[in-house]
């Protein structure tokens, strides 16, 4: 009877033990099935990259390309020294592997932010490694790093070197996206040095409403003079304004630039009085219809050199309606200035190709 009943048990146990051996076998297959799509999930989605300013955007837009998803933080018609993030910003950052910053004290609220933010997102301060230049007769650095193309060359190096340790996966595309990105600024830097090199000595000088341009006239050779101080928003004074328009009239400026994304108050009077004309340059990086860093730069070195070159430029004082003439003039100068600068790079070319074949007789 024992022995029955054992066999019984012993038969029930093998029973359930068959049926709980299948339910494992299944749970186990359904975790594979999961674990794979969760995977294959993981691989699909592009890394999230939140960005304080467009120029960082555009670079990790061309160094990530489809592999990075990037959320741009910063405001359209924002303004640079003005912006702080709010909620909004903070609730689309959220998620993000990596946080752009500019740095050098762009970002004031940056400790802040990266409070309010969780340990999983990592801040990437790119101009961190870049090297300081001050601000004319101060111990100040001028903030404005990304102004030079060879600063934005090493950025992108920094930026390569955290993308490719978010996502290993595709690190040779990065590395191969970086190179081209490292690329169009050895030509921009290029560009620059020819069309800003020929200016003669005596128009050396870039006056801009605020103090922007150092790190592109180190990179150019030109004079800083800045009308403001660092932010476009703080206020001069009159002494001092005045001191700064005997000063321009002494150098002989005939031509004053202004924030492109800003208003022009301080240039345009100080401009009139000079009897010199002004003309906007994106300094802050803040141009919605210039979003690449390649086209904003091209911009740039095409309107200093125009503004001052022997350019015809427009009068200081334009009524409202000819804005439309005023953005062709700077079409028509950007065009001049790089058919003269591929004209002059060919030029550069077939002379070397004579020297080696010279040297090689
Ligand atoms: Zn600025």
């Amino acid at each position: 009877m024992e022995h029955r009943r054992l066999g019984l048990t012993e038969s029930r146990v093998d029973v359930s033990t068959v049926r709980e051996y299948n339910v494992s076998r299944m749970k186990t297959f359904v975790c594979a099935v999961a674990w794979l799509c969760l995977m294959l999930m993981v691989q699909a989605a592009p890394v999230k990259v939140a960005s304080l300013h467009p120029l960082l955007s555009d670079m990790a837009r061309v160094i990530g390309g489809d592999e990075v998803k990037v959320v741009d933080l910063f405001p359209a018609n924002g303004s640079l020294h003005a912006f702080e993030p709010s909620t909004r910003e903070l609730s689309m950052a959220m998620g993000s592997k990596l946080l752009l910053a500019m740095g050098k004290n762009v970002e004031p609220y940056l400790a802040d932010l990266r409070e309010n933010m969780p340990g999983s997102t990592k801040f990437v301060v790119l101009g961190e490694d870049i090297p300081d230049v001050m601000l004319p007769g101060t111990q100040t650095p001028d903030p404005h790093w990304w102004n030079s193309p060879a600063n934005m060359k090493r950025a992108s190096r920094s930026l390569l070197a955290e993308l490719s340790a978010a996502a290993p996966e595709h690190a040779a595309d990065f590395a191969k996206r970086q190179r081209a990105y490292a690329s169009d600024m050895d030509e921009l830097l290029l560009l620059g040095r020819i069309l800003l090199g020929r200016l003669p000595q005596e128009r050396r000088v870039l006056v801009t409403e605020h103090a922007a341009m150092c790190h592109f006239c180190e990179a150019f050779r030109l004079t800083p003079l800045a009308i403001q101080g660092v932010a476009a928003e703080s206020q001069g004074d009159a002494a001092s304004l005045a001191r700064l328009v005997a000063d321009l009239r002494a150098k002989n400026v005939s031509c004053l630039f202004s924030e492109y994304n800003g208003s022009p108050r301080h240039v345009r009077v100080i401009a009139a009085q000079l009897g010199a004309s002004f003309m906007p340059l994106v300094m802050d990086g803040i141009a919605p219809d210039m979003p690449s860093y390649k086209k904003m730069m091209t911009y740039n070195i095409g309107v200093v050199a125009g503004g001052l070159g022997d350019t015809p430029k427009k009068p200081a004082q334009m009524p409202a309606s000819e804005g439309e003439d005023l953005a062709r003039l700077f079409a028509e100068i950007q065009q001049r200035a790089m058919q003269q600068a591929q004209h002059e790079l060919q030029e550069e070319a077939a002379a070397r190709q004579k020297h080696s074949g010279a040297c090689q007789h």
